[in-house]
């Protein structure tokens, strides 16, 4: 950024309309971000992008009421600051927001909207040519410079001069000096004018001079009034150096407005919700003081931020605001059955737990933590437990906790605290998602003051135990939530999911009709996942396009619009217009419009036509996954090669396969790419796993790799239609793996017909819905020779029984 020389901003910048502070370039503000649209830049733009690019917004001095951001968007300031979101730092305490840090690029010119929502999107134009940026401001001007050398050098000897006022000690003048050493002069008028005391409606003057000369023009008078007013109170007040700085500096941030202090303001305020929080004495002790921090603390530090939400849930924290449970066990079973198709399991052991509470009032039970895939229902049992119990509701992103006491916090009523309750807390170990929000951690320490939680219904949920720290397990009691069959999952759709987004969207059965035969096929062809989470917004895609459709049949009939007569009929008796055929029925044309092509058209059987293919069944902590292993050889030394997204497990599973195979490659008649008996002879093998979303390791595809290879040195084909899960030894014996019951969902889902299982796991098929069970054929293998036998058609017998093989290629 020093230099800023080769920036070329993008033509179409995503807006951040800010309606605090006025970003200039070269400088760094915090912006606290919570209206609907800037929300939506940063969590579908911000959090989404990749690369440096994606990072780099528009930032529009917005001075209108934020308020009016649902509304209509409100006519736009011109001229902008292009910057880097350098942080992200989101939080849903007390409400939604993000907190962004951003630099400063330059300037540009809105010369187009080209979409108003989900954000603002505009065509922009560079201002500022940072290249041409050459002299440095150490430098002496040049002869031609003339009125602008001038000006530039003036600036510059009134910053050395203010520099030389300042207590150098102070971090931010040291930083001032470095800058003023360093920066192109023509970068000094942006940069210091963010420094120095200037209220916002000047920093607006300062982005608004697009020409060079009239930015110095403008921001040198500011200049020299700090240098007059720093004198002048050096002067009456005899000012020892060291409270000089409090002069320029403190408190709060170096770009301090005077005039209309809106910070200022913030924090007084602030400091009112302090005192008027009711808290408890160390808790107001330790508000007051980071409240005296937070004032002294330029805004652009990370930390003003961290401080700032520290001091606002502190405030909102029910220090003394409590519900009073209201449990009745039946009306809960109601309220969980009508919310929730399935999860058997889950609810009645949500009962029972409910039920003990009821029996005994201290809560010192386990906490509860359900554990599944996303999408599965884990979130929303825990609403309609708060709802039953007339809770309030919360749900904080936890990483990182380590401990109960982290949850719970510590043994509070032994430090005097109050009594409080304050609700549901409700916790998502989001470990694993890149966008996980960081949230305050809801702990004491993170508090650093007492605050009881020891009326706290807490529930965790988690994709996987796996990234839970152990000691925090195990004061939790797990209860799986697996994922759905497709048999469920249409349930669901038709119970739930499509009057939910019917309702949502202001439709009625009356106006959209999703027959089950599309829910299937929205089910299989363009969602595949254990969850129903895309399965709803799949329903909610086709709901909105639905009503925008019945909108327009609303206003305009296309049978008879064509009238004059007609057209006004319609405009003055709306209930009159004919609405298009009703109810609109989805079907596959219907569904392939609104939702494009299938996503999942290719058949698991489409893609078993070569041999060296085989389909593993994999368990991720987003449920279980077909996995395709394919492999292919080709003249070498014996080298084996493998890539895709694969642990050093699964890498060792295909050595154990090789090994196997050219253990028993006699017996099975295996032989390398020109007929001769071992099958690594002058050959290089590759195996490929595909890539999925997720990195998938462990020992289980020991089987699947077999099977591939065994394939591939055989010419012969998998059968297309199986698939299959097992861990192997170098005996060639097949042994039990976890999360069958994922696995064979996933099987299911993909349409195989048959799935291969170590002969141990046999018992964990009773937990398979009945109807899954009787769709599938299982085969239980206690050896490779049983799955060899069960992959191919026709078996895969041993050298006696089989016809003599010459080399297939
Ligand atoms: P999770 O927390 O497990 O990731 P959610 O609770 O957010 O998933 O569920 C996603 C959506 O699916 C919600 O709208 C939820 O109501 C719905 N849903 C999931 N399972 C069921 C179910 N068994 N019955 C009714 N709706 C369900």
């Amino acid at each position: 950024m020093a230099s800023g020389g080769g920036i070329q901003i993008p033509s179409r910048l995503p807006l951040l309309l800010a309606h605090e502070g006025v970003l200039l370039p070269g400088s760094t503000i915090r912006f606290s971000v919570d209206s609907p649209r800037n929300m939506q830049l940063v969590s579908q733009r911000l959090l989404k992008g990749t690369s440096l690019k994606s990072t780099i917004i528009g930032v529009i001095p917005n001075t209108r009421d934020p308020e009016q951001d649902t509304e209509d968007l409100p006519t736009l300031h011109t001229i902008g600051t292009a910057g880097i979101a350098v942080q992200v730092v989101g939080s849903n305490w007390p409400k939604p927001h993000y907190t962004l840090l951003i630099t400063g690029l330059c300037r540009f010119r809105v010369s187009g909207l080209l979409k108003e929502r989900p954000f603002v999107l505009a065509e922009v134009e560079q201002l500022d040519n940072l290249e041409q940026y050459t002299t440095s401001s150490t430098e002496g001007t040049t002869a031609d410079d003339g009125e602008l050398g001038e000006l530039s050098q003036k600036f510059h000897q009134a910053a050395v001069q203010l520099l030389g006022m300042l207590d150098m000690s102070v971090p931010a003048v040291a930083k001032f000096r470095r800058l003023l050493d360093s920066l192109p002069r023509e970068m000094l008028p942006d940069v210091v004018a963010s420094m120095i005391r200037t209220s916002n409606k000047e920093k607006l003057q300062v982005l608004d001079a697009v020409s060079l000369e009239e930015r110095f023009r403008r921001t040198l008078p500011m200049l020299t009034r700090q240098i007059e007013g720093l004198k002048l109170l050096k002067k009456s007040r005899k000012m020892t150096p060291g409270s000089e700085k409090r002069v320029c500096y403190g408190p709060g941030p170096l770009d301090r407005d005077e005039d209309s202090d809106d910070d200022g303001d913030d924090t007084a305020s602030l400091e009112k919700k302090v005192h008027g929080a009711n808290m408890p004495e160390a808790a107001l002790k330790v508000s007051l003081k980071e409240l005296k921090r937070l004032k002294k603390m330029p805004q652009s530090m990370p930390e003003y931020a961290l401080t700032r939400n520290y001091l606002d849930l502190m405030v909102e924290l029910p220090w003394s605001r409590s519900t009073k449970d209201c449990l009745d066990i039946r009306a809960a079973r109601v309220l969980l059955d009508n919310d929730h198709y399935a999860m058997e399991k889950l609810k009645r052991r949500v009962l029972e737990y409910l039920a003990v509470r009821q029996l005994k009032t201290s809560l010192k039970g386990p906490i509860l933590c359900f554990v599944g895939p996303p999408g599965v229902g884990k979130t929303s049992v825990g609403r309609s437990i708060a709802k039953t119990l007339g809770r309030e509701f919360h749900r904080i992103a936890l990483g990182g906790v380590c401990d109960q006491s982290d949850i719970r916090g510590h043994s509070c009523t032994a430090r005097g605290a109050a009594q409080i309750t304050f609700g549901n807390v409700f916790i998502n170990f989001n470990f694993k998602n890149p966008n996980c929000l960081y949230v305050p951690h809801f702990t004491d320490h993170y508090l650093n003051v007492a605050f009881d939680l020891s009326q706290v219904l807490f529930i965790a949920t988690a994709n996987t135990t796996a990234t839970i720290p152990p000691a925090l397990l195990d004061r939790m009691e797990v209860l799986q939530v697996p994922g759905y069959t497709q048999e469920e999952k249409v349930e669901i759709a038709h119970r739930h999911l499509i009057p939910n987004q019917l309702e949502q969207h202001g439709l009625t059965p009356q106006q959209l009709h999703i027959p089950q035969d599309s829910t299937q096929d929205i089910i299989c062809r363009y969602t595949r996942e254990a969850g129903v989470r895309s399965l709803e917004r799949k329903i909610g895609a086709i709901c909105r396009a639905v009503a925008v459709k019945v909108a327009e049949g609303h206003r305009l009939p296309e049978t008879d619009a064509s009238t004059l007569e007609t057209s006004l009929d319609v405009l003055m008796f709306p209930d009159k217009a004919a609405p298009p055929e009703m109810p609109i029925v989805i079907d596959q044309m219907a569904l392939k419009d609104i939702l494009g092509p299938p996503l999942f058209e290719l058949e698991v059987s489409e893609r078993l036509t070569l041999p060296g293919v085989a389909l593993g069944l994999a368990w991720t902590p987003l449920g279980g996954e077909i996995m395709f292993v394919e492999a292919s050889r080709m003249e070498g030394e014996g080298q084996l090669t493998l890539t895709g997204q694969l642990g050093d497990v699964m890498k060792e599973s295909a050595h154990l396969a090789i090994s196997w195979l050219r253990a028993n490659a006699k017996t099975y008649q295996l032989t390398n790419m020109v007929g001769a008996p071992d099958p690594l002879e002058g050959t290089d093998i590759h195996l490929h796993f595909p890539a999925g979303a997720v990195t998938k390791d462990g020992p289980s595809a020991g089987v699947t790799i077999v099977t591939c290879l065994a394939s591939l040195f055989s010419g012969r084909l998998v059968r297309s239609d199986i698939a299959m899960t097992g861990e192997i030894t170098l005996r060639g014996l097949v042994l039990p793996v976890g999360g069958i019951k994922d696995k064979v969902l996933a099987a299911h889902r993909a349409g195989v017909k048959r799935v291969i299982l170590p002969k141990r796991n046999e018992k964990d098929l009773e937990e398979l819905p009945a109807n899954v069970r009787a769709q599938l054929d299982f085969v239980t293998a206690g050896n490779l020779d049983e799955v060899l036998n069960a992959s191919f058609d026709g078996g895969f017998p041993g050298a006696q029984a089989r016809p003599h093989a010459s080399s297939k290629l």
